[in-house]
């Protein structure tokens, strides 16, 4: 694909006027830091607001009138996060495409809004110090700075822009540093897969976000792509953005992240680029991150449609995942808790499906994973239900993401169905075979008893409590919705 040369992209802080606004965010960002470390010194850490996580949003649908116009807004918001959580780990190893999200403007509050949620607030929200991790604290400021280069374009107007309205502002966000070196750390020494802050250390992986200013409205939309960083290195990139006249040569990674680029190709053209400048550095042939054989067809039109077409086919996993964050939000969960919790009851979800294809468990875990779950259908198959309840066991606790199942305390027990009890409880359930099978040990049942138990799949979650016998079952399929 050929790249069109007079594409040349434009660093914000180069305009007069701009570069001075966003440094006046920055400085203000780290001030914010500093008050806000006073604060956790002295004994006021509480004070601090806190950091959005699934449950603060599942509480913010909660608190509409069921069943209203605003309900169901809020209702699209958790749901679109839930499938972009369920999306990101579904390609977690391979590049993938994210569709653009719309944040809706609002003159009074000066704000964007996603699905009713400030975005502004959530990048302040997010400034604070976090030990030993000066890496992301800056690239938390980066993001604070990002987040208001939008409004300082818009005051600009177009004169101090040379005439022309900026469409989209490009932002490159690489693996952290303190992310590398970790899991590097925690495969050397055989720990656990940690959370990485939310990276794929794995294949250091690039994401790469516009925010393209609508015309027609006040509001920005985000798109992303999400690229394998093994050939995409940092000074591919540079590379790159060279021929793109960026001079980014002495720019570290957090530098660089820093940096908005004004642009007017799309995602799929910069990553063409990227591609184009690995493929001759590299000296083999590169598609999206990816090594690909000689002469293949790099279809990136086809590419995004694939993408969607995918993530379309993760809607049902997205509202059962939805459904299940709204149940514990409802409850009072523990939030402390949470964010392990649902990712824990979609790691069950997906390694259900991993079973299904080798190829997407590699991507999703890794290979050993996609290995002893192959094994785990053969044992299924030839009926040895316990001995594949325990391999599913050891291959659960040790694959990658999700967590917090130390020391024999899991959030989401698996019930072993080759038991008379789980035979037991799987009718109370009202389960049938392929569900999953589990016990939070977590959460309590309105009788206060920790009895609950759920029966689920990409399409439904039953629940029952031992202690009370309450029954519930949602059907959460996006066919069911309509
Ligand atoms: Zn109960």
């Amino acid at each position: 694909m050929a790249v069109a040369a007079e594409t040349m992209y434009i660093s914000a802080d180069t305009i007069p006027g701009v570069a001075e606004e966003r440094q006046a965010v920055r400085e203000e960002a780290w001030a914010l830091i500093g008050h806000r470390k006073e604060l956790q010194a002295t004994g006021h850490g509480a004070e601090l607001p806190p950091v959005l996580d699934a449950l603060s949003t599942a509480e913010y649908v909660l608190e509409a009138e069921k069943g209203s116009e605003e309900y169901t807004f809020r209702l699209g918001g958790l749901r679109q996060d839930c499938l972009r959580l369920v999306s990101e780990w579904f390609r977690k190893k391979r590049p993938e495409y994210f569709p653009p999200v719309r944040h809706t403007y609002d003159a009074q509050a000066v704000d964007f809004y996603s699905h009713g949620l400030a975005i502004g607030q959530m990048t302040l929200n997010a400034l604070r110090p976090i030990v030993g991790k000066q890496e992301e604290v800056a690239r938390r400021v980066n993001e604070r700075v990002e987040h208001e280069t939008t409004r300082i374009l818009r005051s600009m107007g177009s004169v101090a822009l040379g005439g022309a309205r900026v469409k989209r502002v490009r932002t490159l966000s690489e693996c952290t540093d303190t992310a590398i070196k970790e899991y590097a750390h925690d495969q050397k020494i055989g720990a656990p897969h940690g959370g990485y802050d939310g990276y794929v250390p794995e294949i250091e992986k690039l994401m790469v976000r516009d925010m393209i200013s609508e015309e027609e409205t006040d509001d920005r939309l985000q798109e992303q792509v999400g690229l394998p960083g093994i050939y995409f290195n940092h000074d591919i990139i540079t590379r790159a953005l060279e021929r793109r006249s960026i001079d980014a040569k002495d720019m570290d990674k957090t530098a660089l992240h820093g940096t908005q680029l004004i642009v007017e190709d799309d995602l799929m053209e910069f990553t063409a680029l990227l591609d184009e400048v690995a493929s001759e550095q590299w000296c083999v042939n590169i598609f999206m991150g990816e090594q690909v054989p000689d002469g293949y067809i790099k279809d990136y039109a086809g590419f995004r449609a694939e993408a969607l077409r995918r993530q379309d086919g993760l809607k049902d996993l997205a509202h059962t995942v939805a459904t299940f964050v709204l149940d514990l939000a409802a409850n009072g969960f523990d939030k402390t808790k949470a964010p392990k919790h649902v990712e824990n009851f979609v790691k069950k979800l997906l390694l259900e499906e991993a079973k299904k294809d080798i190829a997407v468990a590699e991507q999703m875990f890794n290979i050993e994973t996609a290995l002893g779950l192959q094994e785990v259908v053969r044992l299924e198959e030839a009926g040895y239900h316990q001995e594949a309840f325990k391999l599913m066991q050891v291959i659960e606790k040790e694959a990658p993401g999700g967590g917090y199942c130390s020391g024999g305390a899991c959030g989401l027990e698996s019930i072993d169905l080759s038991s008379d009890i789980g035979q037991e409880i799987k009718a109370k359930l009202k389960a049938k075979d392929g569900d999953i099978i589990v016990k939070d040990t977590d959460r309590k049942c309105k009788c206060g008893a920790k009895e609950v138990y759920y029966a689920y799949t990409s399409t439904k979650v039953n629940k029952y409590c031992d202690n009370c016998g309450a029954y519930e079952s949602k059907q959460t399929s996006v066919s069911s919705d309509e």
